[in-house]
């Protein structure tokens, strides 16, 4: 099983992903995870990349698909792919479907996890909060300005792929304000 978790920022993509990874040996593909690697990198792309990153915006589409086109030629799919904040834009998700397709794979299921907007604002500064309490770093865009950027990238680029993939019939649709055991019996069930 391949899957791609959509949603906004906030929307616990990064929390049900690390659970699959734990619980069926899925291997979790996180751009934001690959590109804040890549930023401390000290190379002249990982401070471009820095620069787009903390202002909220997206950084580009080759980046990205390079990003992803590198582990999946070299990685091990384990128990499956989970694409984690990839696509974010219909570019990607062509340069995805091209992709899996030279390489044989398929993708099972697209699963947006529905939340709404108050409750991403207050998770997201939430989770800087409990941060900087904790003593640990705060995550540069965790901040309600970057956050709005970072809402409406997710508006104009991120959520038209609903309809592309409701259209391609992968779409599956779970209730992201349920507790996280909910929301991990939900995709249980997508996977099923
Ligand atoms: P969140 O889950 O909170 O939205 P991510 O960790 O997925 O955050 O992404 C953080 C930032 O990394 C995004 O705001 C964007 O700048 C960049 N990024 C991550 N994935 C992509 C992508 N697929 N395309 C373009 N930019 C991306």
């Amino acid at each position: 099983m391949n899957i791609i978790l959509l949603g906004p920022p906030g929307a616990g993509k990064g929390t049900q992903a690390k659970r699959l990874v734990d619980e069926r040996n899925m291997v979790q593909l996180s751009t934001g995870d690959m590109l804040r690697a890549a930023r401390t990198s000290g190379t002249e792309m990982g401070k471009k990349v820095a620069e787009v990153m903390d202002r909220g915006d997206l950084v580009t589409d080759e980046i990205v698909i390079g990003l992803i086109r590198e582990q999946l030629e070299s990685g091990q799919s384990g128990g499956g792919y989970i694409f984690d904040g990839f696509p974010r834009t219909l570019a990607q998700a062509d340069a995805l479907a091209a992709l899996m397709d030279e390489l044989g794979q398929t993708l099972d299921a697209a699963i947006e996890l529905q939340v709404n907007d108050e409750v991403l604002v207050e998770r997201i500064v939430g989770r800087a909060r409990e941060a900087a309490a904790a003593g640990e770093p705060v995550r540069a865009d965790d901040n309600e300005e970057s956050l709005k950027i970072r809402l409406m990238a997710y508006y104009k680029q991120t959520s038209p792929l609903i309809g592309y993939y409701y259209a391609k019939g992968d779409l599956k649709t779970v209730d992201g304000l349920a507790s996280m055991d909910e929301v991990a019996a939900s995709i249980a069930r997508v996977l099923a």
